[in-house]
């Protein structure tokens, strides 16, 4: 088997560290590159403040210094040209075609976004796609799971990392990560007011931020609301 093709899809609106410090842990983890996948157009609230090109950009420059970690557009490439939904079963697929059946794929997320993996678009078509790597996060427990997400993830928990590059597909990692606290709404919202969050920002995100106002009151970005489910779905 190959090495583990680790995605990390969010929306990067915009990206903290504490997406960096997940990226890395993964990383180091499994011996693997990861590659950071913004979203094309979040359906599970009213928009990203700013376009999806704009997040891509934010994402480079957030990775700009760590040689593991990388951009996956294909995402946002094929929402705009039509070739992708925006949901994250289609985009796997497109993913899985390219690499082959054999490939293990592993998407990372956080235990918010594990949580609500039933209500994504497709989902147990997802669990023959890519395993999952999953992370506490303050607040969002990996226990006391929806009865039919528990159900379906009973018996794919395996606790050595080298059990998802055996196969596939269809495993369940829960990776040692120290609960972070960053959180993109809540940044937002400091940026917002004039906060430049600089202790929770890569340094060259905050500073593009800042030259650009992106996040300032009165600039809200263009992208439209339609697909994906990412995170928090409705
Ligand atoms: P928001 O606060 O607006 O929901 P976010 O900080 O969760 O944004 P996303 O881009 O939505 O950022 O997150 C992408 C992925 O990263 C998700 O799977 C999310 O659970 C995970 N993630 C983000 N921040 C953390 C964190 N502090 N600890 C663990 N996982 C995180």
């Amino acid at each position: 088997m190959s090495e583990l093709h680790i995605v990390f899809g969010g929306t990067f609106d915009p990206p903290h560290n504490g997406h960096i410090a997940l990226a890395l842990a993964a990383s180091e983890r499994f011996g693997s590159d990861v590659w950071l996948m913004p979203n094309g157009r979040p359906r599970h609230r009213v928009g990203p403040q700013v376009d999806a090109e704009t997040r891509a950009e934010l994402v480079e420059l957030a990775i700009a210094d760590h040689p593991k970690l990388h951009i996956d557009r294909r995402e946002i490439s094929g929402v705009v040209t039509g070739e992708l939904s925006g949901y994250s079963v289609d985009t796997l697929e497109a993913l899985r075609r390219e690499l082959g059946p054999e490939q293990p794929i592993a998407w990372l997320l956080g235990a918010d976004s594990f949580r609500s993996l039933h209500q994504w678009h497709r989902w147990e078509r997802l669990g023959e796609l890519t395993h999952f790597i999953v992370v506490e996060r303050p607040g969002e427990a990996l226990d006391d799971l929806d009865p039919e997400l528990g159900a379906w993830a009973n018996g794919r928990w395996r606790d050595h990392p080298s059990a998802l590059a055996k196969a596939s597909a269809g495993l369940l990692y829960r990776l040692p990560f120290t609960p972070r606290g960053e959180s993109s709404t809540a940044i937002r919202q400091r940026l917002k007011a004039g906060d430049d969050c600089s202790d929770v920002l890569p340094a060259a995100v905050s500073a593009d931020i800042r030259h650009g106002d992106l996040y300032g009151s009165g600039t809200a970005g263009s992208a439209s609301s339609l697909q994906s489910d990412q995170g928090n779905e409705l």
